[in-house]
């Protein structure tokens, strides 16, 4: 992209990247030497700059701290052999954080904003990207009501922050979920299809309360009669059944993944036969016990794809197949991890060059 904002840069003048140890990236807990911020007030985007890293101050009567319109994205980059920085499909989550931010009733960000607000920082901190095979950039670009009045209506000032860090492989363990019967993630004519702030906290107590049986994840049903899959934890789902990629189509209980779509569009492109639809608890239950549930796994950036290896629905436990040995999956992981790092050709175009 041609940079036609000219993002003024305070540079730290004193750089962490030394002292940080790129053979242990937990996720989440090392940010990058600088970030970007923008201010909105009186009805635009100003303050457009990249400072250091550090805190921020806020008035405590912060509308976003009170009722919670907060919005964010999560995005990777990769290095690739040749030392050029890809971001794997950034466009589509531009697209969405405004999707994101209409539902909040929060100002839009201009695409050139964002996209150049993630790239001159990139650029900037480009050191920060992780070498080795696995790990990439994760980058977290996110908006908040700053408006200091404390009264329920629409927020006039915010926030639009990106920060970066590096994370390491992310090695998903296959995970045992449980198929939640009572709690619901999202309800029609809700925000589940947002990525805003709420989403995650309604959702610690039940996940907390499956951990507590020794799960570690859930898969969200419908909260009108648990009978329909949408999601598993923070990720969309997806089955095999006799061959079939099975995947319950979008609505605005679900989060619109890239992970998901990118699947999809590789198993179109090979061929394989693919459902989007309501995909029933029954169907997948009475799969799983008659052995014709070759695979489960969630799909999101964090893990791109996260194996299932047990599925609890009520008092039965659902061993599947192992994990190593299942076929679209392994090769749908493959197949991404080969466009990001540049091994193959990009065909679908999804690599954003910094
Ligand atoms: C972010 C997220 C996803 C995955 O989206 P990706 O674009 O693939 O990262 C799925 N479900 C929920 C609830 C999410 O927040």
């Amino acid at each position: 992209m041609i940079d036609t904002l000219n993002i003024p840069v305070n540079r730290t003048p004193a750089s962490r990247l030394a002292q940080t140890d790129f053979s242990n990236l937990p996720f989440g807990k090392i940010f990058s030497d600088h970030m970007f911020v923008a201010d909105y007030a009186d009805g635009e985007w100003k303050n457009l700059q990249i400072v250091p890293y550090g805190d921020i101050s806020m008035s405590p009567a912060a509308s976003a701290l009170h009722y919670g319109q907060a919005i964010f994205e999560g995005i990777k980059a990769y290095k690739q052999k040749n030392g050029q920085i890809v971001i794997f499909r950034p466009v589509d989550n531009f697209e969405r954080f405004n999707i994101s931010a209409e539902r909040m009733v929060m100002p839009v960000v201009p695409e050139e904003i964002f996209m150049q607000g993630m790239a001159q920082l990139i650029n900037l901190d480009r050191d920060w990207v992780p070498t080795a095979e696995g790990h990439s950039l994760y980058i977290r670009p996110f908006m908040f009501a700053t408006d200091p009045v404390i009264g329920v209506h629409a927020s006039a000032a915010y926030k639009f922050i990106i920060i970066i860090g590096p994370t390491g492989a992310y090695y998903a363990k296959p995970i045992k979920v449980k198929m939640e019967m009572h709690y619901a993630r999202a309800v029609e004519g809700g925000v589940g299809y947002a990525k805003t702030a709420g989403n995650y906290a309604r959702s610690l107590y039940p996940t907390l309360q499956a951990q507590k049986e020794g799960f570690d994840q859930l898969i969200w049903t419908d909260a009108k009669e648990h009978a329909y899959i949408e999601e598993s934890g923070t990720t969309n789902v997806m089955f095999v059944i006799n061959n079939v990629l099975i995947t319950p189509s979008t609505r605005d209980t679900i989060l619109d993944g890239i992970t998901r779509k990118s699947i999809l569009a590789l198993a179109r492109s090979w061929g394989m036969a693919v459902e989007e639809r309501r995909v029933s608890v029954a169907e997948v239950i009475e799969a799983a016990r008659e052995g014709s549930l070759q695979e489960a796994f969630g799909a999101g950036t964090a893990a791109t794809i996260a194996h299932i290896a047990q599925i609890g629905y009520k008092n039965e436990l659902f061993t599947l197949p192992d994990p190593a040995s299942r076929e679209f999956s392994n090769k749908a992981l493959k197949a991404l991890s080969d466009i990001r790092y540049g091994n193959v050709e990009d065909e679908f175009g999804w690599n954003y060059t910094v």
